[in-house]
């Protein structure tokens, strides 16, 4: 059986209209889940060629398989779409994301550290990717579980990845958060999780990160691999990873938190991450600790179920669609009000931060409330080499 005999499954309903982000932001068909399909089959079938205004409106696509949830003949979008990226790849690649990776590589391998005094002159949708302190030191260590150990998990974070490089907070939050619950935690110095380079058409370099985060995590004996708030890394991993337990931070512990959590008083707008929604599955579960923090209101955004417009660089490569994605949520987060807005990613980082607000991920705020909480000891870091 083809991949693209999904095509042949698509009753053309339109149900997967109203849950696309880049069908909601233009009207088009053609940039619709079902418009996409059809020219898919169009082009698998011979009738019209990958290229020009047809590659367009499949480039235009962000990849954030919403539509596969809303479908009602399981129309496995995802599939397809990436079978047509093998296929008809090289026409298929974006020039404008190729473009970017290798200022990527260069900002994590070459620049390091001296990117974030320039970080003024990077393009605006990159700068919050490098401003939030490094991680290196972080990594390459083991953190003992405090008080009765329940297990021992690896953290999946990569000071090779711009995502998490410049994301100390949020690593830092996620090991006080994780030793605090009674977890011992390897960090060890994993690559890319690949998702970046799969979406954008270039397999072979997806596999060979791939291959090489299977070889490090071979040689680890844990429970699980945790991922501190990242649906696309944690649905990029559960893909390969598929004899090891990968899940969120907060889903390890949703169910038995430790300690006393303190008053944050904030009004949060919420907004999914896609592949922790729709591939992963975990939205909801993420959350949950978040529900017992004193003081704390968590307002999902009416849509915050559909695409933030901000995932696989999708700024860069299509600003006007993602700016019309973009005004829809700014219209709903001005009728919240609230204080910060909260994300599941940091894909959703770039695009939601030209909002104007404190952008917070899960983990970060429960770590607040625990320090709030008085819970003698729990600020201490320390880690020693693995
Ligand atoms: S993956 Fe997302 S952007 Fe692409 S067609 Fe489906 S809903 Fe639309
Ligand atoms: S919901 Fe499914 S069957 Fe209906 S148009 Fe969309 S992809 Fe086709």
């Amino acid at each position: 059986m083809s991949a693209f005999d999904e095509l042949y499954r698509c009753v053309h309903c339109g149900f997967c209209l109203p849950t696309c982000p880049t069908y909601l932001a233009t009207g088009l068909e053609g940039n619709s889940p079902r418009g996409r399909l059809h020219l898919m089959r169009a082009v698998v079938e011979g009738r019209a060629r990958a290229e020009g205004k047809l590659l367009e409106y499949l480039d235009s696509c962000v990849y954030c398989l919403r539509c596969e949830t809303a479908c009602p003949s399981g129309v496995k979008y995802g599939t397809v779409f990436e079978e047509f990226f093998k296929a008809y790849r090289k026409g298929m690649q974006s020039v404008s994301y190729k473009r970017y990776i290798p200022l990527f590589n260069a900002i994590n391998t070459r620049l390091g550290l001296k990117i974030v005094p320039i970080a003024a002159s990077l393009p605006p949708g990159l700068r919050p990717l490098v401003t939030g302190g490094d991680i290196s030191d972080l990594v390459g260590k083991i953190y003992y579980a405090k008080g009765n150990a329940k297990g021992r998990v690896a953290l999946f974070v990569s000071d090779e990845c711009v995502a998490w490089r410049y994301r100390r907070g949020v690593v830092e939050a996620a090991i006080r958060v994780l030793t605090w619950n009674g977890y011992e935690v390897v960090v060890p110095r994993f690559s890319c999780c690949g998702a970046p380079y799969r979406h954008s058409g270039q397999f072979e370099k997806a596999e060979e990160l791939a291959r090489r985060n299977l070889k490090i995590a071979e040689k680890l004996s844990v429970d699980a691999i945790a991922v501190p708030n990242s649906g696309g890394c944690q649905a990029e991993l559960l893909r390969y990873m598929r004899d090891r337990r990968v899940v969120d931070v907060m889903q390890l512990i949703a169910h038995d938190l430790r300690g006393n959590l303190g008053e944050v008083k904030m009004r949060l707008a919420v907004q999914h991450s896609c592949h922790l929604m729709n591939a992963a599955k975990a939205h909801d579960v993420v959350l949950k600790p978040l529900y017992k923090v004193p003081g704390l209101v968590l307002t999902p955004l009416p849509s915050a179920d559909v695409c933030c417009g901000g995932g696989n660089m999708y700024p860069l490569r299509h600003r006007d669609i993602a700016n019309a994605i973009l005004e829809r949520k700014r219209d709903e987060v001005k009728a919240v009000s609230p204080d910060g807005v909260l994300i599941e990613s940091p894909s959703c980082l770039q695009q939601l931060s030209k909002l104007g607000l404190r952008v917070y991920f899960p983990v970060e705020v429960l770590d607040l409330a625990y320090q709030k909480g008085e819970n003698s000891g729990y600020m201490e870091l320390r880690g020693d080499t693995l």
